[in-house]
């Protein structure tokens, strides 16, 4: 008999279902091919309250852990649609519960959590600086109440799906620190008042539908009460929410590795070739088999990151292993239901080309897998760093 463990927060499982039923592949299909925006999408999951599922009640919020939005997030992708256009609404605004002061915390947690506030662009990436972080270049100066920001900011996605964005920008040149890490600090950006006074916001059109964008400062002035926590500290409030980002990626990829296992299935099951149905060929039902035992391991591990995070433990590691193992066995799952569906797989209405695409950005996006490879080989195996 085969163990399975029952699927965490059953209810909220079988709400987002019955939400996603709404929004079938044809749905996703015309936005893809316009590359526009889920809006009704998002607003149907801000209303159910499932993007505000990680704020205190205090503020408006669920107040449920990591956990519970990992659950909200395995469900939207294994029903075929595409949280990539909201996610960062459930956990952008854990720089602000985190590190902000009460003020900040009162003046916008209730409207995100309501959703009347869009929190759902990060700027950290740099064209010139990459994974490299500390060489970011976007400068932000202090002029009496207000800090200038110029520089450039690439892969910035939802910025124009935005109100608010959580910016990390060099506040002093890295030659003058005394770390690399130090010296960065992060503003809140009141995106209403920037467009056009300073930030101007340019779409980058991809191989998937993300609403991604390249960002230019050009002295664009933010009121210095817009700095979340220290000035100078900026780097490790940044380092503490990509945690639940990663966790959150990685539950992603659980949701499309489980989307082309159950269409894979399905349609093996069904698709007669020679007087019998392909996946009674063991070349066919193995591929499927993997596909489904790599994905198991891989949600231990991130239901074992999720676990730790709500426990308040650092569990870095657990996240990037987490985000590593399920990216690629996500892809691996892609890869295979191409294969099963033959050609139909590269057909537009079933769904599998267009998610395949969508999975493929996890191994590098948001952080890739070389990097989580010399996390794991310096700091837990204390092998020599390369850089
Ligand atoms: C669709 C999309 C959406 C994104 N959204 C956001 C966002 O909202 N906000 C944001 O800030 N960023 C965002 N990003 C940026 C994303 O986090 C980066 O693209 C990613 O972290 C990789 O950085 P990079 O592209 O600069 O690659 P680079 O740093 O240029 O690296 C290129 C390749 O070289 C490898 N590499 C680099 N250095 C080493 C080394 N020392 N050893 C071994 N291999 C190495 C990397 O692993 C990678 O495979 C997004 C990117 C994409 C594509």
């Amino acid at each position: 008999m085969i163990i399975q463990t029952e699927p965490s927060f059953p209810e909220i499982r079988e709400a987002v279902r019955r939400l996603c039923a709404n929004f079938p592949g044809e749905y996703w299909q015309r936005l893809d091919r316009d590359r526009s925006y889920p809006t009704e999408f998002v607003t149907a999951l801000t209303e159910a309250g499932f993007l505000s599922v990680l704020i205190p009640e205090e503020f408006g919020g669920s107040g449920l852990g990591l956990s519970a939005a990992t659950a909200v997030l395995e469900e939207i992708h294994r029903s075929g649609c595409n949280g990539g256009a909201c996610h960062a609404q459930m956990y952008t605004m854990g720089t602000i519960l985190k590190h902000g002061s009460e003020a900040q915390k009162q003046a916008y947690l209730p409207k995100v959590a309501s959703g009347e506030l869009r929190l759902q662009a990060f700027g950290v990436t740099e064209p010139t600086a990459g994974t490299d972080t500390t060489r970011i270049r976007t400068f932000a100066r202090r002029d009496g109440d207000d800090y200038v920001v110029t520089g450039q900011k690439i892969w910035i996605s939802r910025a124009e799906h935005s109100d608010l964005m959580v910016l990390l920008c060099r506040t002093t040149p890295r030659e003058q620190c005394a770390k690399p890490s130090d010296g960065m600090s992060v503003l809140l950006v009141d995106m209403r008042e920037a467009v056009g006074n300073g930030l101007t916001i340019r779409p980058i059109r991809t191989m998937l539908n993300h609403a991604t964008t390249e960002l230019f400062f050009d002295d664009l002035r933010v009121p210095a009460a817009n700095l979340i926590g220290e000035e100078g500290k900026g780097f490790r409030y940044i380092l503490s929410g990509m945690n639940a980002e990663r966790i959150l990626i990685a539950c992603e990829c659980i949701g499309d590795g489980h989307f082309f296992i159950d269409r894979a299935t399905a349609y093996a099951k069904d698709r007669q070739v020679f007087g019998r149905a392909i996946g009674e060929n063991q070349g066919i039902q193995f591929p499927i088999a993997r596909a489904y035992v790599q994905l198991s391991a891989a949600a231990e591990m991130v239901n074992k990151a999720a676990q730790m995070f709500d426990e308040g433990l650092t569990g870095g590691t657990e996240a990037n292993m987490a985000k590593m193992l399920a990216s690629e066995a996500s892809w691996y799952a892609a890869d295979m239901c191409v294969q099963t569906h033959g050609g139909f797989g590269f057909a537009e209405e079933y769904d599998i080309e267009r998610k395949f695409r969508e999975t493929r950005l996890y191994q590098v996006a948001p952080i890739s897998t070389n990097l989580i490879l010399s996390h794991v080989a310096t700091h837990v195996l204390g092998l020599p760093k390369s850089f």
